[in-house]
């Protein structure tokens, strides 16, 4: 689906890596345009549910920006291993 307009461009292949729409003639690489129906449609399906996306405020990319849909970090904080967990166990 082309990701401009809307239109499902049925005669793709999977070799088909590049494309242009034959209905707006927007050009995409295949991936990137998947990946923006994807997000588009995730942030339809979270809306829907009244969940509110946090954008990043940087260029980063996600898991790096900070901040997860929930408003809460998007990695886990670093911390040490307890002191339990860090020991080798040999059979
Ligand atoms: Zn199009």
């Amino acid at each position: 689906m082309c990701s401009a307009c809307g239109a499902v461009n049925s005669t793709l292949t999977l070799a088909d890596r590049h494309w242009t729409c034959p209905s707006c003639g927007a050009m995409h690489d295949r991936d990137v345009n998947a990946a923006t129906n994807i997000k588009r449609e995730g942030l339809r399906i979270l809306s829907e549910k009244g969940i509110k996306v946090i954008k990043p405020t940087t260029n980063s990319t996600a898991g790096t920006a900070g901040i997860n849909a929930s408003g809460n970090p998007a990695r886990p904080v670093p911390s040490m291993a307890r002191v339990d967990e860090r020991r080798i166990h040999v059979l």
